[in-house]
């Protein structure tokens, strides 16, 4: 089976994707994945063929230029993979005649978590404001009939057949709604990675990992919080500032704090003892995956829905940005080292993930569905 994989230049949405991709590649699929031209060296490492379009700053053209070139390309493919935000792939698919499966990288979404998640600021927030939504809707989808008239309406109220969510039941707000037939919860998304060089070894001292994520830019005062709040304790601290950040700007730091511009996180969750995120939904899920415990600090889009989602399953704590200085950090993060409920309960979880069909059941619902629709186009 040849399938065509569609996505935007966004790291939370890509990289959890590619564990798929391995699997159907493992089943004998054919995958080509979509991407600007300047993701090709990380397609490739999953074992996919790349195809490009061109990169822009504005989300609207991105969608209109992956659009495009899916289009010259898609009588090729017997099916469609897109995510959730190239929110034109069922449009496309079915435009083509070709069976589609929809990707969620993020908590999948009814009418009041979109609502939750566009009050929560970050980027999504500007489309509170609906004229401007419909234009950018109207702008990108002209000529391509949509069953409402708002590119987040269409997410939620215009799904494809098969939807696979890479988060477990339990962790998806308001659950309830999203009925088994429709919507497959992979649990996170595990696979092999590329190994990366990393200086730091553990030692007798409990491990503490902070880090905002890539999107954020942090400020240097919440760093300079970080730094005071662990200066002379009997912990180790790694601090991932984001490649954005200007590490010169932190100043008097001592020596069992080290700030990096980027780790490779796996390999640092592996060790740590409590992890400080922003609340991402990779940063939580790798956090799930490898039993740590968190301090949640979130900020915008769906950080805040995430927050309360650990605090619902006992595996950490929330500080509210407006709250943070270093004694409260200090102790939101001693506190869960210590917490033996949280242990216990970031193991059931840990358990539950192991159950999960994960990237290699994904991959085989995929073929199941495709199989079912064959099936049933050669029966009419
Ligand atoms: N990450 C990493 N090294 C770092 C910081 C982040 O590898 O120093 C990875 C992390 O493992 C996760 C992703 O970047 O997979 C961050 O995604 P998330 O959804 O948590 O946050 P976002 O960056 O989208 O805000």
């Amino acid at each position: 089976m040849k399938i065509l994989f569609i996505n935007l230049p966004y790291y939370g949405h890509v990289v959890p994707t590619l564990g798929i991709v391995k699997e159907l590649i493992n089943l004998g699929c054919e995958v080509t994945y979509l991407l600007p031209f300047d993701w090709e060296e990380k397609v490739r490492e999953s074992g996919a063929v790349f195809a490009g379009y061109a990169n822009h700053r504005q989300l609207s053209e991105q969608i209109k230029n992956a659009y495009a070139a899916a289009e010259r390309m898609i009588d090729k493919f017997d099916l469609v993979v897109y995510e959730q935000f190239f929110f034109l792939g069922k449009h496309l698919a079915e435009k083509y005649g070709k069976p589609v499966v929809r990707i969620f990288t993020a908590p999948v979404t009814n009418g009041q978590l979109m609502h939750e998640f566009i009050n929560a600021k970050g980027p999504l927030s500007v489309f509170k404001h609906k004229w401007i939504a419909r234009a950018f809707t109207k702008d990108i989808a002209k000529g391509i009939p949509m069953k409402t008239d708002n590119w987040l309406d269409e997410i939620v109220k215009n799904p494809p057949d098969l939807n696979l969510v890479y988060t477990l039941r339990e962790y998806q707000p308001y659950e309830d709604e999203f009925s088994e037939e429709f919507f497959r919860f992979l649990g996170p998304s595990i696979y092999e990675r590329k190994a990366v060089p990393f200086d730091f070894v553990k030692g007798k001292n409990p491990v503490v990992y902070i880090s905002l994520g890539t999107v954020l830019k942090g400020a240097v005062s919440f760093f300079q919080n970080c730094i005071e709040a662990f200066r002379g304790e009997d912990v180790d601290v790694i601090i991932s500032v984001g490649r954005k950040f200007k590490r010169k700007k932190l100043k008097n730091i001592p020596s069992n704090i080290r700030i990096y511009d980027s780790v490779p996180q796996l390999e640092v969750l592996k060790t740590a003892d409590a992890f400080v995120t922003h609340g991402g939904m990779n940063s939580v899920s790798e956090a799930l995956v490898y039993g740590t415990p968190m301090v949640v600090i979130p900020f915008v889009s769906d950080q805040p829905v995430n927050a309360q989602c650990i605090e619902k399953l006992g595996v950490g704590r929330k500080i509210a940005y407006s709250k943070l200085n270093a004694a409260a950090l200090k102790d939101a993060v001693f506190s869960v080292i210590r917490d033996k409920e949280i242990r216990k309960n970031l193991t059931r979880v840990q358990e539950r993930i192991k159950q999960a069909p994960g990237n290699q059941g994904g991959a085989k619902m995929i073929m199941e569905y495709y199989e079912k629709k064959v099936k049933a186009c050669s029966k009419r």
